[in-house]
């Protein structure tokens, strides 16, 4: 195979304590999977079917690099996220045989332009310019399902400048993992590489330069991003 110009670099993720890297193919976010994020935001948690967004692949920012400004904006929000890592994939996944497609986990940050995003549903315009900004995804190092099994539980946490902001449970996801799984599948084909950001809970909020977000996910592990 030969291009008329050069590809760029597939997308990846490190794996903790290994050499080899996670190739990134899509990256799948879920909307208001916690009640009081879909509260915040104005919405009734009991309602709502869930709904998926996509950010392309290379909008992940490794851990450990700084998280630059992003242009056309003045209100950055922090979500942060667990993220599942598929290792294999399908169409029409049973929600008993999910986990069985689950590579991994880590811990990633939806970054959102909110003030476009408020335009978009405004508007009704799509949210591509509000979520699949360049480096809107930072994410951590992967740690395999075979090392610390499937979480369900565990504090979900945020601070910026060592103040919290977002605090939620993994056992308040109002779509479980497995079941995030098998309505994606039913409406893309899901393929090893895939990844999904499974939600945040209540407490986004703005960034400015300088500030350092950490948080993490109890079990699965922490993040710490700059804001440049
Ligand atoms: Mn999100």
């Amino acid at each position: 195979m030969s291009y008329v110009i050069d590809p760029s670099p597939v997308a990846s993720l490190p794996i903790e304590g290994e050499s080899s890297r996670f190739p990134v193919r899509r990256i799948y976010c879920i909307g208001r999977n916690y009640a009081d994020h879909a509260r915040e935001m104005g919405h009734d948690p009991n309602r709502e079917p869930p709904f998926f967004f996509l950010k392309p692949a290379d909008t992940i920012l490794e851990a450990g690099r700084d998280f630059p400004y992003p242009p056309g904006t003045t209100d950055v929000h922090h979500e942060i996220e667990m993220v599942v890592a598929l290792k294999s994939g399908g169409r029409d996944i049973a929600e008993a045989d999910a986990l069985s497609h689950v590579y991994g986990y880590g811990i990633g940050l939806d970054m959102t332009r909110r003030d476009l995003q408020g335009e978009a549903k405004k508007l009704g315009r799509p949210w591509d310019v509000a979520k699949g900004f360049d480096h809107s995804a930072p994410c951590t190092a992967l740690v395999p399902a075979v090392r610390i099994g499937h979480p369900t539980k565990g504090r979900v946490w945020l601070n910026v400048n060592g103040e919290t902001r977002q605090q939620g449970d993994l056992s308040d996801l109002i779509w479980s993992i497995p079941e995030m799984i098998a309505y994606v599948s039913r409406l893309f084909e899901l393929k090893g590489g895939d990844i999904i950001m499974t939600g945040t809970p209540a407490g986004v909020g703005a960034v400015r330069r300088g500030d350092v977000m950490e948080g993490g996910v109890e079990g699965v592990g922490t993040i710490k991003v700059k804001v440049v």
